[in-house]
């Protein structure tokens, strides 16, 4: 059987986005810009994004890894919370 990589396998992937609750919250007043490029970079599925001094985010292809929970959490980001119910990430390959 062959192996598959990660990206394969995320092309797997399915969201169920429950667009009226955001499951992560930024602070909009968090300006520490060392601490918001971190979290840029670590993100493994891209979903922030910093230009023009603004950090900007989009909650709905989130894995639920925890990472930006982990670094940012009380910093520049305000609340992280799983999905509720049924929503969220599902996963089909390992
Ligand atoms: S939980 Fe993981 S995938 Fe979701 S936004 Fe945070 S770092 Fe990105």
């Amino acid at each position: 059987m062959a192996t598959m990589r990660v990206d394969d396998k995320l092309g797997f992937v399915r969201f169920r986005v429950d667009e009226q609750n955001p499951h992560i919250v930024l602070n909009e007043e968090y300006d520490d810009e060392k601490e918001i490029r971190l979290l840029v970079m670590a993100c493994p599925a891209g979903l922030y994004a910093y230009e023009d001094g603004k950090l900007s985010f989009n909650y709905e292809g989130c894995l639920e890894c925890g990472t930006c929970r982990v670094l940012s959490l009380g910093k520049a980001i305000e609340r992280w919370d799983y999905p509720r119910g049924a929503k969220g990430v599902e996963y089909h390959q390992g």
